[in-house]
């Protein structure tokens, strides 16, 4: 198998997954998740026309003039219902979102009016009809689509579910993820400190990587480099939609993740991305026969590297599972940005640097986090973005205008950002 590009080896992987079905979650548990079907008014918002203010609901013919005097019929409080008509000379005090009185045709905030007495008041402006009135149905009108599928639930979009009683939501179901450290050297968290052993950490940052797209992971240990015992665990983390395996995918004698994960029946799409770091990648998916339906559970051999599998799980993994979990914007965001030192790099392999950014006054300037070994967990600790130098370069200089993915938690910012 040749060496995939990064961008054809990504639409290898969107190619394969598909969005996954739905499951019926109470409101308080969507935020973040994804609509599974269109949402529809249950009645007209506001119900009724209602004042946009706290005044006075009056005729607009009776006040052509400044200043006329009016006489007060009632008081309309959100929640009352109006009991009197508003006639000639009439109007009554009303409060912001309580329902407009038949014979009124505009609300005169109380900045334009001074009290005479508690039955009469003096209007000081004049109004045009409909003025500072919500007319009824102009939120969202019964039976109308008000979200549509595949809509990313934000707090703004809980408060229209909210608006039209929707107390259980039917969301995109979140894939379940397993994932698995591999490695005779590793040592787990909770074994006593042996200097002569690796620690895992590629299982938590990867844990971490799949809570940061909302999804709780399933961690399914570390398998030693042995076929048996790999195949014992790639079984159990095969029931899941799909599973994480990290380590074991490069060509040693000792790398038995791909014989042993084939021998399974997972069909490998790729193995090989050129890219740095993460070369060693690997893809495939085995098709599961549950009742009669088909599905499949998608497979990444990531590279045991520690920086590797972090940066190839962003490039082919976190799309993957946006995909399934029915999001259409897939890809981290990424900014332009100036480059504060040259770069050096052999053309053949898209190279993901570890940057900081710093904000000034024209724009963001990147910054290597220094030695960029893909064994070198604290670059990516102390990184705000992968900064992409595209294959066929042959190095990059001072000053030159570079692309950079934010990594998580970057969408804030260190200032405000805008004059008011
Ligand atoms: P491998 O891909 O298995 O050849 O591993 C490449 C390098 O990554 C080796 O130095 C491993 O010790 C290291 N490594 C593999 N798995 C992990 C892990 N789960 N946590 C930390 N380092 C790892
Ligand atoms: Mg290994």
């Amino acid at each position: 198998m040749e060496h995939l590009s990064v961008k054809n080896a990504q639409q290898c992987v969107l190619e394969s997954v598909a969005v996954l079905d739905a499951e019926s979650v109470k409101l308080e548990q969507t935020l973040g998740r994804v609509l599974a079907k269109d949402v529809y008014a249950n009645r007209d918002i506001p119900p009724y026309d209602v004042s946009a203010m706290d005044g006075y609901a009056v005729r607009s013919a009776d006040i052509k003039q400044v200043t006329s005097t009016l006489e007060i019929t009632e008081d309309i409080k959100a929640g009352d219902m109006p009991t009197m008509t508003v006639g000639a000379g009439q109007c009554a005090r009303i409060m912001t979102g309580a329902p407009m009185p038949d014979g009124a045709d505009a609300v005169i905030r109380v900045e334009g009016t001074q009290a005479v007495s508690d039955r009469t008041v003096q209007i000081n402006v004049a109004v045009k009809p409909g003025s500072d009135i919500r007319l009824r149905g102009e939120g969202m009108r019964n039976g109308e689509v008000v979200l549509t599928a595949g809509t990313e639930i934000t707090p703004g979009v809980i408060g229209v579910l909210a608006t039209v009683k929707c107390a259980q939501v039917q969301v995109v179901r979140h894939p379940r993820v397993a994932i698995l450290s591999t490695g005779n050297e590793l040592e787990d968290m909770d074994e006593p400190v042996d200097p002569n052993k690796i620690p895992n950490s590629n299982s938590y940052a990867l844990m971490a990587q799949v809570q940061a797209l909302g999804i709780e992971p399933s961690l399914l240990g570390i398998a030693r480099d042995d076929p048996a015992e790999l195949a014992e665990y790639l079984q159990r983390g095969l029931r899941f939609d799909v599973l994480l395996v990290s380590g074991g995918t490069s060509v040693g004698v000792h790398d038995y993740v791909r014989p042993t994960i084939e021998a399974l029946g997972v069909k490998m799409k790729f193995w090989r991305v050129a890219m740095k770091p993460g070369h060693p990648v690997a893809f495939g998916l085995l098709q599961q026969n549950t009742k009669g339906s088909s599905k499949d559970t998608f497979v990444f051999g990531l590279p045991g590297n520690p920086v590797s599998s972090m940066v190839c799980f962003e490039q082919f993994v976190a799309p993957a599972l946006r995909i399934m979990m029915g999001n259409s914007r897939l890809y981290r965001r990424t900014i332009a940005a100036r480059l504060t030192h040259d770069v050096k790099h052999q053309p053949g392999r898209t190279e993901f640097i570890r940057v900081t950014l710093a904000k000034r006054e024209g724009g963001y300037e990147a910054t290597s986090t220094g030695a960029q070994g893909s064994g070198m967990l604290l670059s990516m600790a102390r990184a705000d973005g992968l900064m992409v130098v595209p294959s066929e370069s042959t190095g990059l200089a001072a000053g030159e205008q570079v692309t950079v993915q934010l990594l998580d938690g970057t969408v804030f910012q260190d200032d405000v950002g805008f004059r008011e």
